[in-house]
């Protein structure tokens, strides 16, 4: 059986503390909701899909709390391909003050190649952000992805997730050169938790 092109990207997590980043981590990472857990020490993820006949192995980081102190830091944002970009829909502050973490994004990854998702989490509570506010947000991203998920109840978590990265390979798979399995040796491990050892594959093109 011929071998499967594999590509290698990276997630991170952004919002105010509070919004629900590290609950969608664990939901995304173990299918279940930590009630209460609270964020300690980075974290990382490693979920391997398939989309069509290509591998495709995502690295998911979560902030581990850096961002109450302001502190996320340049590996955090090193080599990242898109941002699940999360607030809380019944605390309109954590909406507005999504700029801050845009700017920040802004100013460690290129913008030409990286690709957001809104997500508007807690959606087993009551929504308090208008939906023309969400429109223009999108616009500025530049995105079609924005959901209403619950890291609670699991609702379009990993919808939300699977559509990122779907839009991320989309948008960057002929940037890539693949890596056969034949040519790696270091091979991701299925939801094995911790960093990839794997390298990524060099991105053809500038920009
Ligand atoms: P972080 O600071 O952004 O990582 O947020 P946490 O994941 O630590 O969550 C903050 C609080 O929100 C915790 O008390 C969680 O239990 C709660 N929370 C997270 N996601 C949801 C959700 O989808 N619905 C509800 N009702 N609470 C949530
Ligand atoms: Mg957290």
């Amino acid at each position: 059986m011929a071998n499967r092109e594999q590509y290698e990207y990276k997630i991170i997590l952004l919002g105010e503390a509070g919004v629900g980043k590290t609950s969608l981590f664990n939901r995304i990472k173990t299918g279940r909701f930590h009630d209460g857990q609270s964020t300690q020490g980075a974290d990382r993820h490693t979920y391997t899909t398939t989309i069509g006949d290509d591998q495709v192995n995502v690295s998911l980081w979560d902030t581990g709390g850096g961002e109450r102190f302001r502190t996320l830091t340049n590996n955090f944002y090193r080599n990242a391909d898109g941002a699940f970009l999360v607030y809380c829909l019944e605390d309109n502050y954590t909406f507005e003050n999504l700029q801050e973490w845009i700017d920040d994004a802004s100013q460690h990854v290129n913008m030409d190649s990286f690709k957001w998702a809104l997500i508007g989490n807690k959606c087993d509570l009551p929504n308090e952000v208008e939906k023309s506010r969400v429109e223009a947000r999108c616009e500025q991203l530049q995105t079609k992805l924005f959901y209403s998920v619950s890291a609670k109840t699991g609702h379009n978590v990993m919808k939300s997730f699977n559509d990122l990265i779907s839009a991320i390979h989309k948008k960057q798979h002929t940037r890539q050169q693949p890596h056969t399995q034949a040519h790696r040796s270091d091979k991701v491990q299925v939801d094995s938790v911790g960093s990839s050892t794997g390298k990524k594959p060099s991105k053809g093109g500038c920009c």
